[in-house]
């Protein structure tokens, strides 16, 4: 019997997966209408399901606590789902506000993506959910539109004002590459991006810390790279170029400079980094990574204590690069190292956590997985 059928007493229709993702360049790019270049993990998470004609979500996760959540799909409305269930929850009703008259189901969620460590466990959960809704009511949606629809299922029900990034990557993501996207208009790149080919590896360290202030603080930087666009008169900051940047600072306040000279150095970065992977100048990548994390350090401000740490001992034990990746107070970092450097630096890295007394990281090397997927 599998934990399906011991949960819900009956059989699953079918298995879905979507995957978690690192952002190799472009951070607090995507709500501007910027350009980022995101890969999909190994690591996903698993909807097992089974549509039910009574109109009841009934959801079940290994990682909840609570058993089985019983909700009406008829009666979902943001801010009335508490815990966890609210990320399926989300999915099914934004479904529903884009027209699309989709029903009840059981759905059995585990996951392997860290949660709450800058992964996009929560987009990994969104996407398998959208695309088992997808195929068992056998709706003809894209991917992108469903990217679309789960990201406004975390805006408008969850209540996090996130940017499209992590659901695109999970969705579109393809092994073996990074994803160049667009945000405005959601174009797609698949960039071949094979570390091991160069003889390097892209290691993840999950630092494991979260600090509360990013919740508040991620809506006042939104906030603020708005404001910002509209005191300049532009649609985003995508709009402002590099050769305008100098002129564009002068007319702002003080507050929102470092935030605009961040965005507009970031889709710079990411503009370089789509021009290296092809060249096979994962060499030079190294570089991009790391002036990345200093601009999120010094002028975004999200970087954290924790973060930074892992940034400084890698670069310093000899990695090419490394940056924090995610909405930031905390969560993982990304490091490129040469192949016969890797077990140095992890070394290096878990010796400076021991040193500053923090709870050691999580390191896992990251090789560019698949996008959401029906596994049966
Ligand atoms: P991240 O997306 O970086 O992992 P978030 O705070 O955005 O962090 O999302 C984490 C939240 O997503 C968890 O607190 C939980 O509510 C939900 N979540 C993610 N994966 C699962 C899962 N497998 N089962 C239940 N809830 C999950
Ligand atoms: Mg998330």
């Amino acid at each position: 019997m599998t934990d399906f059928e011991s949960v819900f007493d009956t059989t699953p229709t079918g298995v879905w997966a979507a995957p978690g993702r690192v952002n190799l360049i472009g951070e607090h790019t995507d709500y501007n209408d910027g350009f980022v270049l995101p890969i999909a993990l190994p690591h996903t998470a698993r909807v097992t399901a089974r549509r039910r004609t009574d109109g009841l979500l009934r959801l079940y996760s290994t990682l909840g606590d609570d058993g089985v959540v019983e909700l009406s799909v008829a009666e979902l409305a943001p801010e009335r789902v508490p815990g966890w269930a609210r990320y399926p929850a989300a999915v099914v009703w934004a479904l529903r506000e884009a027209g699309h008259p989709v029903g009840g189901a059981d759905l059995h969620v585990d996951s392997d993506v860290p949660s709450g460590g800058g992964l996009s466990s929560s987009a990994a959960l969104e996407a398998a959910v959208a695309l088992a809704y997808h195929d068992l009511h056998e709706l003809s949606v894209s991917r992108p539109q469903l990217a679309l629809i789960t990201q406004r299922a975390e805006n408008a029900f969850v209540g996090v004002p996130c940017g499209v990034m992590d659901q695109m990557a999970s969705l579109c993501c393809t092994e073996g590459h990074a994803l160049h996207l667009d945000t405005r208009d959601l174009t797609q790149h698949q960039i071949p991006f094979d570390p091991a080919a160069q003889g390097m590896r892209l290691l993840v360290v999950d630092t494991r810390v979260k600090h509360d202030l990013g919740d508040g603080a991620y809506a006042d930087l939104r906030a603020g790279c708005e404001r910002a666009a509209t005191l300049l008169g532009l649609p985003a900051l995508r709009d402002l170029r590099p050769d305008g940047l100098a002129a564009a600072l002068d007319r702002l306040p003080d507050e929102l400079r470092p935030l605009v000279r961040h965005v507009v150095s970031e889709n710079e970065r990411v503009r370089l980094a789509v021009k290296l992977l092809p060249a096979g100048r994962l060499d030079a990548l190294g570089a991009v990574l790391t002036a990345g994390h200093a601009s999120l350090r010094d002028d975004f401000g999200t970087s954290c204590p924790e973060t930074d740490l892992v940034v400084e001992t890698a670069v310093a034990a000899g990695a090419r690069g490394a940056r924090m990746t995610g909405g930031g107070f905390g969560g993982s970092v990304i490091v490129l190292v040469d192949e016969p450097d890797t077990d140095r630096v992890s070394a290096a890295i878990a010796e400076a956590f021991h040193r500053a007394g923090y709870a050691q990281p999580h390191t896992f090397p990251a090789l560019p997985a698949a996008g959401a997927r029906r596994l049966r």
